[in-house]
């Protein structure tokens, strides 16, 4: 059996697993498709943003010198309405142009006035304030033609979406969604909805696991639990070998004698590491299955989750090249003690309030890493470095779940 890395920090770890990077493959897909996906490679603007100079207001298009002092009298020679301008409309002095909203500025023009300022009779327009020379959107000044718009690696928000189409892309290249297989092992395991026999419990990491793998825009491959043994393990590991990116198990991976997950990756797989000084969450282990990269993550539900949390959504993000999803912590004074511990970065189930002096951060529940209510009621992950006291009235770091 290989030595491994044993019980490392959890920056240790991730360095490591981010050794082993995935190859993500690239798509180009419409851009009605393009909402929540990962842009692969930069986005030049194929345009000027605006493309010309155009009018921010409705109103009239006028000199500036004329309009200095108010009153002032025009006459009213054309009308420059969005996509229906004459391009060689020309002001001279003494003239203004009504204008719309986004219409092209005429050559000549340097101010808009607004149609509130104004009084009109017949062909004249009487300006009833001074001009000054704004109002008027520049070619370009959003964005320049070939000018880099959006960055490999952003996700693709609603608002990036509409840069997107103010560039003049129709089709975006972005990663290909990754298949990722989710395999949970216990003997006890039974699909909820089923009857219970003593001794079992409902299944629910995959539930979980699934939901944060589609949270990042992949693909779950949720595979029906597996019993405690070798020959079935190996079995289901080959099957999503075949068919995933990346895979991850739940269960089996603590020192147990039915801990045949890490059993079978320390006898038959790659094994990269084993053990991370988080808690909840110390058991995990990271290793390729017949060249598909694979967590074992620990089997108590808070665990499992907190582990993907920490551990494989910074693999995801490395392989894939972004910092989507970006860590959101905030800083916050405990209300009560928190067990921390010496050597793990401790992760309490928190709840938040915000008051005028920032954030509360409360645990109100029982904190065993089987309470999956704990997780589901809370607001965030404590972020207590190891050693650090964890006394109610201390300023900590929280990440928002
Ligand atoms: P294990 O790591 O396999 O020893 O599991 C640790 C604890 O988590 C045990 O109490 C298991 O019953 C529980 N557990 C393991 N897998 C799951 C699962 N998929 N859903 C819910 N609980 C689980
Ligand atoms: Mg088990």
């Amino acid at each position: 059996m290989k030595e491994v890395p044993y019980f490392l920090p959890l920056q240790e770890a991730i360095d490591l697993t981010l050794q082993h990077k995935m190859f993500c493959s690239v798509e180009n897909i419409d851009i009605d498709d393009a909402h929540q996906r990962i842009l692969a490679t930069d986005l030049h603007s194929k345009v000027n943003d605006p493309p010309f100079d155009n009018s921010a207001m409705d109103g009239f298009a006028v000199r500036f010198q004329d309009t200095e002092k108010a009153p002032s009298t025009l006459d009213i020679i054309a009308t420059s309405q969005a996509a229906a301008g004459d391009e060689n409309l020309t002001l001279n002095t003494g003239q203004a142009v009504r204008i719309m909203t986004g219409a092209p500025v005429p050559s000549g023009a340097d101010a808009i006035i607004p149609i509130e300022a104004c009084s009109i009779d017949g062909n004249k327009v009487t300006l009833n304030q001074p001009s000054k020379p704004h109002f008027i959107r520049k070619c370009g000044e959003n964005i320049a033609e070939n000018e880099i718009g959006l960055k490999k690696g952003d996700y693709l928000t609603p608002q990036s979406i509409s840069m997107c189409a103010t560039m003049g892309h129709a089709t975006i290249p972005v990663i290909q969604r990754l298949k990722i297989g989710i395999i949970s092992t216990g003997d006890e395991l039974k699909p909820p909805g089923e009857e219970l026999a003593y001794g079992e419990i409902y299944e629910s990491n995959s539930y979980g696991l699934s939901g944060l793998v589609k949270m990042l825009g992949h693909i779950p491959i949720r595979y029906p639990a597996v019993h405690d043994s070798i020959e079935v393990l190996r079995n289901q590991f080959d099957i999503a070998a075949k068919e995933c990116d990346l895979f991850v198990t739940s269960g089996g991976v603590s020192m147990g004698e039915w801990d045949y997950v890490r059993k079978l990756m320390e006898t038959e797989g790659d094994l990269v590491f084993w053990r991370v000084k988080i808690r909840p969450g110390s058991p995990p282990l990271f290793g390729h299955w017949k060249n598909t990269p694979m967590f074992g993550l620990p089997g108590n539900p808070v665990s499992s989750h907190v582990v993907f949390r920490m551990l494989v959504v910074p693999y995801l993000r490395g392989s894939i090249g972004t910092t989507y999803p970006q860590d959101q912590i905030v800083h916050a004074r405990l209300q009560t003690n928190v067990r921390s511990t010496k050597d793990c970065l401790t992760l309490r189930r928190v709840t938040l309030t915000s008051t005028n002096e920032g954030f509360i951060a409360d645990q109100p529940k029982h904190q065993g890493s089987g309470n999956i209510e704990s997780l589901s009621s809370a607001d965030g992950l404590t972020l207590l470095q190891p050693g650090q006291s964890g006394d109610a009235g201390e300023l900590i770091e929280v990440l928002l779940l």
